[in-house]
């Protein structure tokens, strides 16, 4: 399946042509399609993860993520399921311009950090001032995940109050980027880091192998 942005429905592609690789991911590979939709005729371009089922002849495949035209946004991998899934769904809902169930899904997303987390209690205010007090988040991003709670919970009580376009996309777009911050940038610093201190200790260690001149 893949969302055809002309149709603006999910569809059966025909696929034209398509490679599969291995990128180090042992859980399956990465699918790369070029198809038609049978509706409209118009081509697509997409990306799917595929894995590998019960039996070596029956490959599970993903939804295709589209990269052309209009690309969906691809989520990276180490942002976890289950919060990938919100995250994407909000953006659905703004697709389908259902803003208050953005809202309400951009504080599922931060619910989700929350539990990754192993935040105290289960209520979402608490939890953002935890992730706070332990520095998984900084204080700009304490702001943003303040107001994706308040609007949050306008979005899951039944109100007169309804969420405007605007405040669904920017709500959308707050938490993934605490999402980038605290899964994605955080890991690529760690790993950056740790090459620093890899390329240090390989410079020592060459040079105490070094002839001494002394002698
Ligand atoms: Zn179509």
């Amino acid at each position: 399946m893949i969302e055809c942005n002309f149709c603006k429905k999910e569809i059966h592609p025909q696929i034209k042509g398509s490679h599969e690789k291995n990128y180090g991911d042992p859980e399956g590979n990465i699918k790369i399609a070029l198809m038609v939709c049978p509706l409209c005729n118009n081509a697509l371009l997409g990306v799917a993860r595929t894995k590998a089922a019960c039996s070596i002849y029956i490959t599970k495949i993903s939804k295709y993520i589209r990269l052309w035209p209009q690309p969906n946004e691809y989520k990276s991998d180490l942002i976890p399921k289950t919060i990938r899934n919100s995250l994407d769904e909000a953006k659905r809902c703004i697709d389908g311009s259902a803003y208050t169930a953005c809202a309400a899904m951009s504080g599922r997303v931060l619910e989700g950090i929350c539990r990754f987390f192993g935040t105290k209690g289960g209520y979402l205010g608490p939890g953002i001032e935890e992730l706070k007090e332990r520095g998984v988040i900084d204080s700009k991003l304490f702001e943003w995940s303040k107001e994706i709670h308040k609007h949050r919970n306008i979005a899951a009580h039944a109100s007169e109050e309804e969420i405007a376009k605007e405040d669904a996309i920017d709500l959308y777009y707050f938490s993934e980027a605490v999402c980038n911050y605290v899964f994605v940038i955080s890991e690529r610093f760690n790993q950056f880091i740790s090459r620093k201190k890899a390329d240090k200790a390989n410079a020592t260690d060459a040079k105490s192998r070094l002839p001494d001149p002394r002698h």
